[in-house]
């Protein structure tokens, strides 16, 4: 039996973050009632001009620069000519020859491994309308309607070279591309909503061999999960065929999530198929150096500087970091909540951060920026545990109460709760001698060479203290009371 190589290549269609279309006014808002936001342009009034959306460009050129790509200082729109309902124009207003961004990289992590996966190019173009098929409810039994208020929505097309070689290697990128995007503020990454749709071209070929094999394209890929499962079941499938000895067509396929398979939609088209003419509408799209130095000046740091710096600054893992990376947001709240806690709980604000804070905001489903505990807050939190004022259980009751929004502080919280830790060492030998004298079982066990019975001491210690008393005191005091 051969060894196979998988080879794949990723589209991405990023709908770019603008509040209007790419070739007209209206507006992009998820979730409005049918063709409410289709004006003349989108719905393919004969007549009509386009008139392109300068925020739109400008998110490329930001990802361009985000991917060290080449921002082509001249590109041209073209018409892609094809008939669907959901495209009244019969063509959609695409790049093909010339497009904004040319090449460029982004990083991908597997485990411990770095890898670069390249960039052929990455275009603007518009998305067509929705077609909704048997889903109007009774009246509209066996039809299809037509949506056009995501017509005209700008797009940013990013295409990669078929550099990836496994399943694992294509979820990383895409999961990279759609940090970055979102980080870099182009796109909200919402793959429910459509967002941010991937389509994986999978082929595979003997090991050794350096042609290609013929690919087929899976589309429309909007989870994570999906994409490994559709890739996983297309390698597969397409070893399978050629072990029988079939040869693979290339070809269109979607992915049944339910049945957990590939299927073919279409026999693959051909770019001459459409007919790609440069639109006649648009002038060439000019950008001049003097534009992307202005854009370039307002990038923020970008993730893998990001990363190295809070290793280099704050002593974090490069796991921790990569973590703390995983979003702008993320980034910034961690930072901030040591500018609170102060220098010497770098580590300690990190573990809070991708520890209890995480583990709370995925249990009550809530995104980072609706958290009830501000970085501020987490960070005044954990300035008291680095100081000895509560031990670390306590701050957990701490932070539910910063949660319910119990007070506006750690501090606040502490002070009303009476939380502090009991560090006064005379109240702390009272209780101790009272419980060596209730206890007097427990302490023969020890004396007899029984550790646990220790720790049940150090327990009751604790509990008499509701969880208030210094462990470590209460150990020592008890070690030298016990001789
Ligand atoms: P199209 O525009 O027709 O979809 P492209 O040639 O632009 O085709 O390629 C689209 C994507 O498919 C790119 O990401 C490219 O890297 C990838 N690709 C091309 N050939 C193969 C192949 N034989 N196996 C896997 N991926 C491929
Ligand atoms: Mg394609």
């Amino acid at each position: 039996m051969k060894a196979w190589e998988v080879v794949i290549g990723i589209e991405t269609h990023a709908q770019l973050s603008t509040n209007a279309k790419i070739f007209s006014g209206s507006s992009t808002a998820f979730g409005a009632a049918p063709n409410v936001q289709a004006n003349a342009v989108d719905i393919a009034l004969p007549g009509v001009l386009p008139v392109l959306n300068k925020g739109a460009v400008e998110c490329a050129i930001r990802f361009g620069l985000a991917v060290s790509a080449e921002i082509a200082p001249r590109s041209v729109f073209a018409r892609k000519n094809y008939f669907y309902p959901d495209l009244p124009k019969g063509y959609q207003i695409s790049q093909y020859e010339l497009p904004v961004v040319l090449g460029g990289k982004l990083a991908i992590q597997l485990g411990e491994t770095e890898k670069e996966v390249h960039l052929t190019r990455a275009h603007l173009e518009e998305d067509a309308g929705k077609s909704l098929h048997e889903c109007l409810g009774p009246h509209f039994h066996g039809r299809s309607g037509i949506d056009l208020n995501r017509a005209g929505t700008p797009l940013l097309e990013i295409v990669t070279e078929p550099d990836m070689r496994s399943a694992a290697e294509a979820v990383a990128y895409a999961k990279a591309l759609h940090a970055l995007v979102r980080w870099i503020g182009i796109c909200d990454g919402n793959m429910q909503e459509g967002s941010f749709r991937c389509d994986a071209n999978v082929s595979v070929r003997p090991v050794g061999q350096t042609a290609l094999g013929t690919r087929r394209e899976i589309k429309n890929l909007n989870s994570f999960r999906f994409m490994q499962q559709a890739i996983d079941y297309e390698v597969q499938w397409q070893i399978a065929t050629l072990e029988e000895g079939g040869t693979i067509e290339q070809a269109t396929v979607l992915f049944d999530p339910a049945a957990g398979e590939t299927r073919a939609m279409r026999s693959k088209e051909d770019a001459h198929d459409y007919r790609y003419f440069p639109d006649p509408d648009l002038l060439p799209l000019l950008i001049d150096r003097q534009w992307i130095a202005e854009i370039a000046a307002k990038m923020p740091e970008l993730p893998a500087a990001r990363r190295d710096r809070l290793v280099a600054e704050y002593g974090l893992s490069s796991y921790d970091a990569k973590i703390l990376t995983t979003s702008l947001d993320l980034a910034n709240y961690y930072e901030e909540a040591v500018a609170s806690a102060g220098r010497s709980s770098t580590k300690a604000c990190a573990n809070w951060v991708i520890g209890d804070l995480a583990a709370r905001l995925n249990k009550e489903d809530q995104e980072l920026d609706q958290a009830p505990v501000s970085a501020e807050q987490l960070g005044g939190l954990v300035a008291r545990i680095a100081d000895g004022t509560i031990s670390t259980n306590i701050a957990r009751k701490v932070f539910d109460a910063l949660w319910n929004r119990d007070g506006n502080s750690a501090d606040e919280i502490i002070a009303r709760q009476g939380l502090q830790q009991i560090t006064d060492s005379g109240a702390l030998e009272t209780l101790i001698d009272e419980l060596l004298a209730a206890n007097a079982t427990m302490v023969a066990e020890f004396r007899a060479g029984k550790e646990k019975a220790f720790n049940a001491l150090v327990g009751q210690a604790m509990k008499a203290t509701r969880g208030q008393a210094n462990p470590q005191q209460v150990n020592e005091l008890l070690r030298r009371k016990l001789g």
